[in-house]
């Protein structure tokens, strides 16, 4: 059977691939699959956003079921709404996260809040491909009605699990960019909360996309790292374009790649406690360092973050995440949470009484380097098998993709999930190995590719 939900979520160029029919028949076969009931409904601030979003819902009202907008919200604010309300039968959210602008995408998740599990995922695609939809009767056709309370309670929900007391002692300056994407709706004004002096950037909600790409990578947050060390502020935060990914930028306006942040986050969710963190094969070994050396023990998954979320979920993980930014706190809920990860570093520098640029320092050093590199869809599966042809007699771990592991650090290559591209994952115990083994991860795909 074809396939339509990826990683996470269906994604797509808004038009062609990404349409009005696709959103109405997803909320239709969503819609079926619960078998009625109350389901929630978000969105990022794309500008196809409500075009996409409306079309859901007519689709899940012609299936019997009653929608509750909730309009503008990062993911996790609704997948919080869900894991509170505790009655409803799931969400739906259209978003593309990071994607570049001409995306958007539909994503469904289960009455906790959490994205679907894959067996779930495939009983929308039966419904969506054999067009067994539910049809309700004139009388029992759904409702919809708005709540724009989400995103305070959610801010509030956050502001009960971290020490507000300490964040508001330390006065911290903090530059915060949502991209314009959904973070706009409640990081500056969890900020503002927690007593820090807000700078924002790119603060207006605006699916254009006119300030950064949403994507939070250092060449996107030229911007924030400069205005950090401008101002001399504290911090520097981004999120990708619906908040469930939060990434740093020091004292010193330096990019912190998101497995430093996470090893910082674990070794504070897990001090004095210890417990299991979970993580996908793709973030450095650094993670297994700074628990190890808490107490801890680290589970390694697919990339993916509903695969650690799901995985945390049925271990009872202590903290778990990813090393693109995406945290999870498993006392809040249990998905990535772009807000709660800022109020958290924040908890950990007040706490620590030291300035990130330190505690980044005082980790082992990994040198990283990821890449992309562009790779045909229909070549994805091909490439991949010569992949694994090609290191043939290496040291190879094919947990996800091929990751070649060597006495001085490791390269990891796999197809992303949601874009035409291969993401190359390398670190060394030098910059210079680091670059070195990023490149000889490009290679092997060009190779793979026949264009070496
Ligand atoms: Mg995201």
């Amino acid at each position: 059977m074809t396939r339509l939900f990826g990683t996470n979520g269906i994604r797509g160029i808004v038009g062609p691939e990404m349409n009005a029919d696709l959103a109405l028949k997803m909320g239709r076969a969503i819609g079926t699959s619960f078998g009625g009931g109350t389901v929630a409904l978000g969105r990022d601030t794309r500008l196809s956003g409500p075009m996409l979003a409306r079309a859901a819902a007519s689709g899940l009202m012609s299936a019997g079921c009653d929608v509750i907008d909730l309009g503008v919200v990062p993911t996790p604010c609704e997948q919080f709404f869900l894991a509170k309300s505790g009655h409803l039968k799931g969400g739906v959210v259209v978003t593309a996260s990071h994607n570049p602008r001409e995306f958007n995408g539909i994503k469904a998740l289960d009455a906790r809040g959490m994205e679907m599990r894959r067996e779930d995922e495939e009983t929308i695609e039966s419904i969506f491909f054999d067009g067994t939809f539910h049809v309700a009767a004139w009388s029992e056709v759904g409702s919809i009605r708005s709540d724009d309370a989400a995103n305070h309670q959610y801010l509030e929900a956050i502001l009960a699990k971290v020490d507000v007391a300490a964040i508001r002692k330390s006065a911290f300056t903090v530059i915060v960019d949502p991209g314009n994407g959904a973070g706009c709706v409640v990081t500056p004004y969890l900020l503002r909360s927690l007593g820090c002096r807000v700078i924002s950037l790119n603060g207006q909600p605006d699916g254009a996309f006119p300030g950064r790409m949403p994507e939070p990578i250092p060449d996107h947050l030229g911007d924030l790292m400069r205005v950090v060390s401008e101002v001399h502020a504290d911090l520097g935060i981004a999120h990708d374009g619906d908040a469930d990914r939060a990434i740093f930028v020091d004292d010193k306006g330096s990019f912190v790649y998101g497995d430093k942040s996470l090893a910082l986050l674990a070794k504070a969710a897990i001090q004095g406690r210890g417990g299991t963190v979970v993580t996908p094969v793709s973030t450095s070994s650094l993670i297994d360092d700074v628990v190890g050396a808490a107490g801890g023990r680290v589970v390694r998954t697919r990339v993916g973050s509903p695969i650690v979320a799901r995985t945390m979920f049925e271990t009872g993980a202590a903290f778990g995440g990813e090393e693109n930014g995406g945290v999870i706190f498993p006392d809040h809920q249990f998905c990535r949470d772009g807000a709660m990860s800022a109020a958290k570093m924040l908890e950990l520098l007040a706490h620590e009484g030291k300035r990130l640029s330190s505690l980044t320092a005082a980790l082992p050093q990994y040198h990283l380097k990821k890449t992309n590199v562009s790779v045909p869809v229909e070549r994805r599966d091909a490439v991949l098998a010569s992949l694994v042809e090609l290191t043939k007699g290496r040291k190879v771990d094919t947990t996800d993709g091929v990751k070649i592991v060597e006495p001085d650090g490791a390269v990891l290559v796999r197809p992303s999930g949601t874009e035409p591209i291969f993401r190359v994952y390398a670190e060394g115990r030098t910059p210079e190995r680091a670059e070195a083994l990023a490149k000889e991860g490009a290679d092997l795909i060009e190779k793979a590719l026949g264009r070496r």
